[in-house]
């Protein structure tokens, strides 16, 4: 089964090729189908920022890595047994690249993103079939297309911020970071009442496409003093709520300081295995009462994720999309930034959903 995969290990931006990162298409076996899984016939499958991190080895070195976890699809196969939420052959889907075991200590706390089995079925989804355990198969709104739906992943990311923000309405907000997450997690904050809301970027586009959805204010952290805007957008009372989606250790640092007192801040993003961000205890933890969280994985999101995707406005990030065989060309279009965010079309399937 064709699947994309990194298969040299190394960072995708590495100027010099005989060191850079490979993505490209290897064979990987098709598992079997058990008595409680669902075949899945990949329609689109999305690009994550999280990608290019297993490239250069965050989660292990032995090569060939299967890639994608962001995917939709049409059930071709049902096990015996997999039909107790009432999937079909021919349902249109999405789901949870982690299967949460259910039985482990974590799961039984209510725990689930510790689950300590979490790696058992993630499997990868740039490939022509995913075979996933039912409880990971979510079947997709009428509303929503198979394109758009490859995004029920990423915004189950946005749905778990917004839970770890603990946001009440009309808090004031701001998101560094104008990624895919970061733009996900301004309208679902939008939707949730978030005010002064404000994307901080320094990609021009990525800013517009920010002010097209909601944000009331942009700031370019590189061209302008965010302290200043900051101060001048809250009264200098700083923001409620900050979400850091930028995974920049460049960034992190100074969103402290815009956090307001007693303000929540979310580093909501992937960090270098070896980045330590200084902290001072006195002036954040102590006078200013701050509190400091992150996001691994999104359980319990993925209900809520499916009830919100067809409000999201979806287009902007389901623009690019690229042949499955042309896989290497399109993550270098993904490290290119030239667009928000890049999808892989693994089997060319009739799309009944409405237009994208
Ligand atoms: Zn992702
Ligand atoms: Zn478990």
């Amino acid at each position: 089964m064709r699947t994309v995969a990194v298969t040299r290990i190394g960072s995708l931006r590495d100027p010099d090729e005989s060191a850079r990162g490979r993505i490209g298409i290897v064979d990987m076996p098709q598992p079997d189908l058990g008595p409680e899984d669902v075949r899945i016939r990949v329609a689109y499958s999305a690009i994550c920022g999280s990608d290019p991190h297993l490239a250069e080895g965050f989660f292990g070195t032995d090569v060939p890595i299967g890639l994608g976890h962001e995917l939709s699809g049409v059930i071709e196969a049902l096990g015996e047994r997999a039909h107790r939420n009432g999937l079909r052959v021919g349902d249109r889907v999405s789901g949870n690249f982690l299967r949460f075991c259910g039985t482990c200590r974590p799961c039984q706390e209510g725990r689930q993103q510790f689950c300590e089995n979490i790696q058992d079925y993630n499997r990868p989804g740039m490939a022509e079939t995913i075979t996933w355990h039912e409880s990971q198969v979510y079947r997709l709104p009428d509303e929503v297309t198979l394109r758009q739906g490859c995004l029920l992943e990423p915004t189950s990311v946005a749905v778990r911020i917004a839970d770890k923000t603990r946001i009440r309405v009309g808090d004031r907000v701001a998101i560094c970071g104008g990624g895919p997450i970061g733009q996900l997690t301004l309208q679902v904050l939008k939707m949730y009442g978030a005010t002064s809301l404000t994307m901080i970027e320094p990609i021009a586009e990525r800013r517009e496409m920010a002010l097209r959805h909601g944000a009331q204010h942009v700031i370019d952290p590189v061209a302008e003093d965010q302290q200043v805007r900051a101060d001048a957008i809250t009264d200098g009372r700083g923001y409620d709520i900050v979400v850091d989606a930028s995974g920049s250790p460049r960034a992190v640092q100074g969103l402290l300081d815009i956090a307001a007192k007693g303000a929540t801040v979310v580093y909501g993003a992937m960090y270098p295995h070896d980045f330590a961000m200084p902290l001072n205890l006195s002036d954040y933890l102590y006078l200013k009462e701050l509190t400091l969280t992150g996001v691994f994985v999104s359980p319990y999101a993925f209900p809520r994720a499916l009830q919100v995707l067809p409000l999201l406005d979806l287009r902007e990030l389901t623009e690019a999309v690229f042949d499955l065989d042309d896989a290497t060309e399109a993550f270098a279009v993904h490290v290119s930034g030239r667009h928000p965010k890049v999808l892989l079309r693994c089997n060319d399937i009739d799309d009944l959903g409405s237009a994208s």
